[in-house]
């Protein structure tokens, strides 16, 4: 194989470095440059690389969706990185958060399907019950996307070390290891990506048996009769579709006006009549005023806005939300912190330099993705890069059935900011929705009236996690509801729908009886 001397990369890098001059982001970039000479000379070249531009040693802390990617980053980048973890690697996405849950409501999903089927649901016999069988489904699933995330990380020789990390300064980590063993690593940057861990109400103590919170809840192997989940955020609405479908009487109650807090009112109006309609009870404006133990479960009093009600549970899922860890030794290494979180810029460097910290930690909206995205900015930075956590319309997806999936404005943040222009479209006009045997559902979309541009786009239904990601790129490219509705879609399909919706913002969709007045 063709080896290139020291001779050769230097007499050919410089003659054209604009061969690796990325347009779309306007600097230089060091992993197309790799890429390039990949392509031409093999992968010899990435260790070479390496010793060429001195190799950077970067430690990253917290093995999660923001720690590891910002890991796979900046050795693409050609750093020489080791992976701090002191549980598992894929942290709370993968091993107790998104991939489980989803896990176990894909499960579900397909329960209630086939129960609400007219061809199939003879098949579900009365008193089934699939609990051990999704339970063993999920481990095997979470297992296997650890193992994956594992083998890619292998594959840039990160090094995963196991232990607990702290940071000692600008330059340096300690990891604890074992019962005595302390390694002093240097480095010339840092990742934090602790993450974060369940919020607590006081008096609601959780002791992993009468009282859980969510790691527990995906351990249980006995379906509880009855279960009462305090907190209506996604983490509560997507347990209580758990339990329900599985045959448990579900109490939800949230503090705030109605669950979902932030999400488009329609669609929160519309899920929380699906989660009624399905035996889910759902007290909104009320909170737990006191709880009694029993020989067996528990006795809730729920104060609501009707007076009190008493409520029995052999389970409470505490569900109030999470708080950035900030368990690290923030102070030794000069790192400014508030209960919000660690303090970090728009690159993602905290106050410290050559530090930077991502994910949960940082506080702002906790999801995997952010995290991730964050974990790749803080990795190009730290590398020489100047990148910016854009400020762009995050999508939201709740994986309740029906399924919400959410982006940009909804219609009274529109409202605030100008005159609007609203398109609806039930699912149940959409083929493709009718066929999969999930008919109930909506998407509305909130445009700008003064120049027809996509503000919002808000999805209740079949599809809904998938269709949105078509409606984020619309919303961030601030593309205009007449310049979709010009594209033809595959038949029968959901994007027809999101078509529809938007024909419908200007009285148009093809699907829909004439509007009654313009
Ligand atoms: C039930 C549930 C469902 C969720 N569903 C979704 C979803 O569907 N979609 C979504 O986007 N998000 C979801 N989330 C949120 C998502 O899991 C988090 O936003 C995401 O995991 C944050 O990533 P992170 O890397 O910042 O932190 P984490 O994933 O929490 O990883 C942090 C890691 O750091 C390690 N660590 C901490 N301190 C140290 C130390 N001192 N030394 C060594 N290691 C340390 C921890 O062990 C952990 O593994 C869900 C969360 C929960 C709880």
């Amino acid at each position: 194989m063709f080896e290139i001397s020291n001779n050769t990369f230097w007499s050919f890098g410089y003659w054209n470095l604009e061969l690796f001059w990325d347009l779309e982001i306007g600097i230089w970039d060091p992993l197309l440059m790799v890429q390039e000479l990949q392509s031409l000379f093999g992968a010899s070249v990435e260790g070479r690389l390496g010793n060429y531009m001195g190799q950077k040693r970067v430690v990253v802390i917290g093995g999660g969706p923001g720690g590891y990617v910002a890991a796979i980053r900046a050795s693409q980048l050609g750093a020489k990185v080791i992976l701090i973890e002191r549980d598992k690697i894929g942290g709370t996405c993968l091993n107790r958060g998104c991939i489980p849950t989803k896990s176990l409501l894909s499960d579900v999903k397909l329960l209630t399907i086939l129960r609400r089927s007219p061809v199939f649901q003879s098949l579900i016999q009365k008193g089934f019950n699939p609990l051990e069988s999704i339970m063993d489904r999920k481990e095997k699933v979470v297992q296997e996307l650890v193992k994956g995330i594992e083998m890619v990380l292998e594959s840039y020789r990160v090094t995963i070390k196991s232990g607990h990390a702290d940071v000692l300064g600008s330059n340096q980590v300690v990891l604890l290891s074992g019962e005595k063993e302390k390694e002093i690593i240097e480095a010339d940057a840092i990742i934090l990506a602790p993450g974060s861990k369940t919020k607590n109400l006081p008096g609601i103590s959780p002791d992993g048996e009468k009282i859980i919170t969510s790691d527990e809840a995906l351990r249980i192997r006995e379906i509880p009769k009855e279960i009462v989940i305090v907190g209506g955020g996604y983490i509560g609405v997507e347990f209580a579709t758990i339990f329900n479908a599985l045959g448990s009487e579900v109490t939800l109650i949230e503090i705030l006006e109605n669950i979902l807090p932030g999400l488009e009112g329609e669609l929160v109006r519309n899920l929380r009549r699906f989660l009624e309609r399905d035996g889910i009870n759902v007290f909104t404006n009320s909170k737990v005023e006191d709880i009694h133990r029993m020989e067996k479960g528990l006795r809730v009093t729920v104060r609501t806005q009707q007076g009190v009600e008493e409520v029995s549970a052999e389970k409470l899922l505490l569900s109030v939300g999470r708080i950035p860890n900030l368990e690290l030794n923030f102070s030794k290494a000069g790192i400014e912190t508030s209960s919000a979180g660690i303090r970090v810029s728009d690159r993602m460097e905290t106050t410290t330099p050559h530090i930077y910290a991502v994910g949960d930690a940082v506080g702002g909206i906790l999801l995997a993705y952010v995290a991730s995205e964050q974990g790749v900015v803080a990795a190009e930075n730290l590398m020489g890069m100047n990148r910016k956590m854009e400020d762009t319309p995050i999508p939201v997806c709740i994986f309740t059935y029906p399924e919400i999936a959410s982006v940009g404005l909804t219609e009274k943040e529109a409202k605030a900011k100008g005159e609007i222009k609203i398109g609806r479209f039930p699912l149940r006009s959409n083929p493709a929705a009718l066929i999969s045997g999930e008919p109930d559902g909506l998407i509305k979309v909130v445009a700008s009236k003064e120049d027809d541009k996509i503000l919002g786009v808000h999805i209740i239904g079949h599809d809904a996690s998938n269709l949105i990601s078509i409606a984020s790129s619309l919303v961030r490219q601030g593309v205009k509801t007449k310049e979709f509705s010009r594209f033809i879609q595959a038949h029968p399909t959901t994007p027809e729908a999101l078509k529809e919706a938007f024909l419908n913002v200007n009285g148009l969709a093809v699907h829909l009886p004439k509007p009654l007045r313009k």
